[in-house]
């Protein structure tokens, strides 16, 4: 399957945390009735209420966006991952493990009053070892009396105890500039930003590519832009469509025909990998007229492999009789099913009809490209959806999904993180859910699971 990323043991440690290109993520752990819920509530103010946690029930939700000083980042509270019961310190290293493969930073909360317990000494030396940033909270210290109480932190190897009264709200805002300090900035968008949105028109020889160019450019044939600095000199064109002026990419291709001609299936692969690197969104031309062929789907594939947003156009339209769109649509039905959410465009380029529904279907499958959904908003149908329909058991056990959250945009890419193996078609029932509830129209989505088994 070309969505979903199959899971690796130690996947954790894959790419740089899950708050990349997304929101950077800080997870909240300690022992039970430290007071990680307190302190949960306490960061996301009164914007967010959080269902206060009944002993013994575990909490279904553990995600939250936040947002300190203007900074968004998405909160995780472990809290709900134990039950209470069980106070185990093997249960709570376990649980600071599966935090800090997910987070970017850690808040680790002690109970200042007790001082270090066995299992906080084993959740300090968890956190040792993984080397991610760790803001150590001393909670519970409500006044300047119990200060001292602190002190004893130092003990477990973290750095400085930062004094807090998550109850109070004394030293919450100290501890947050911490922990954002050590929460990594979101990296910029990979594309460049402003200027035209960039089109590939592609298909394989003779669909109509450039007879949809000319048909498109009309009188504006002359706006020709050549792009500098690449050896290969792609040449752009800009065109006014709708009100918007959109770059078609590597025009120039679409022109030197001869290169196809010349019988090399490779050239005219190479020239719609090289569109595609540099595209937004892809227009797949397809001759409706002729039976779809492997090259058609070779170049859909590389299209969803690009992660771009992709439009299906079928061209020449004026040749099909009923017969053939009849066929037509089983044919779409059978072959077409893993790109079943591209806007399709019925058009022709001889006769321009229906050549004006290019930029509609282009506008919406950029959006659904570029949609992201909350963390919140994500969770909230998440459960409810695993609720109903829970996944399948694996060796008899029951896998859990933790929380999940929408890494990246462009294409839209989500990470759920579970404590089991989720099956291949579990997996893909959550895509079509998720496309059924939140649309993306338009675009390949991306499912990775991150694995705690
Ligand atoms: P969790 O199990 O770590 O999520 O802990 P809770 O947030 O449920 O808190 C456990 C208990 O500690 C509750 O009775 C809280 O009211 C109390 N508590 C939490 N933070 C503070 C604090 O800063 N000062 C005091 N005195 N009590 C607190
Ligand atoms: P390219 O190789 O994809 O750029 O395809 P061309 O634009 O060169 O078109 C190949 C052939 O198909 C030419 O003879 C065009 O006139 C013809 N053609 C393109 N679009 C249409 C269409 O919508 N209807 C019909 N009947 N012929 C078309």
């Amino acid at each position: 399957d070309d969505f979903a990323d199959a899971p690796e043991a130690g996947d954790k440690d894959a790419g740089a945390g899950l708050g990349t290109p997304g929101q950077p993520v800080l997870a909240v752990v300690g022992r039970p009735n430290v007071g990680k819920s307190t302190l949960v509530n306490r960061i996301l103010g009164s914007r967010q209420a959080v269902v206060q946690d009944v002993p013994g029930v575990t909490r279904d939700r553990v995600a939250y966006d936040a947002n300190w000083r203007g900074r968004q980042f998405t909160l995780v509270d472990t809290g709900g991952w134990l039950a209470k019961a069980q106070g185990l310190a093997a249960q709570v290293a376990e649980q600071a493990e599966i935090a800090v493969g997910l987070a970017d930073a850690v808040l680790f909360v002690v109970d200042a009053r007790v001082g270090a317990t066995d299992e906080d000494e084993a959740v300090a030396r968890v956190l040792r070892r993984a080397g991610k940033p760790v803001v150590l909270v001393a909670n519970k210290v409500d006044d300047a009396r119990s200060e001292a109480d602190a002190q004893s932190l130092w003990s477990l190897g973290l750095g400085e105890p930062i004094m807090v009264s998550a109850m109070h709200g004394r030293g919450s805002g100290d501890m947050l500039d911490l922990a954002l300090e050590a929460l990594p900035e979101a990296p910029p968008e990979r594309m460049g930003e402003g200027g035209p949105r960039r089109v590939a028109l592609i298909g394989r020889p003779n669909v109509g590519k450039s007879s949809l160019l000319n048909k498109l450019a009309g009188e504006q044939r002359a706006v020709v832009d050549s792009v500098a600095g690449t050896t290969r000199d792609p040449v752009d064109e800009l065109i006014e469509l709708g009100g918007t002026t959109w770059r078609f990419v590597d025009t120039a291709g679409i022109r030197r025909r001869f290169r196809e001609s010349q019988g090399a299936d490779y050239y005219a692969t190479l020239r719609t990998q090289s569109a595609l690197d540099r595209a937004e969104v892809a227009v797949v031309l397809i001759d409706a007229s002729e039976p779809l062929t492997e090259q058609d789907l070779r170049i859909l594939t590389m299209v969803t492999e690009a992660g771009r947003a992709l439009v299906i156009a079928y061209n020449k339209w004026d040749l099909t009789d009923q017969e053939r769109r009849d066929y037509l649509e089983a044919e779409i039905d059978r072959q077409l099913y893993h790109v079943r959410w591209a806007p399709r465009v019925n058009i022709s380029a001889s006769t321009g009809r229906h050549v004006e529904r290019l930029v509609p279907a282009i506008e919406q499958a950029l959006d659904g490209w570029e949609q992201r959904i909350s963390t919140g908003q994500l969770n909230a149908w998440l459960n409810a959806l695993i609720a109903a329909t829970p996944p399948p058991l694996r060796g008899g056990k029951q896998p859990r999904v933790l929380f999940a959250t929408q890494a990246g945009t462009k294409p839209p890419h989500f990470v759920l993180f579970t404590t089991g193996f989720l099956e291949e078609t579990y997996r893909r029932f959550i895509e079509r859910k998720l496309r059924e509830e939140f649309g993306f129209a338009g675009t390949p989505v991306k499912l990775t699971m991150r694995l705690r088994e």
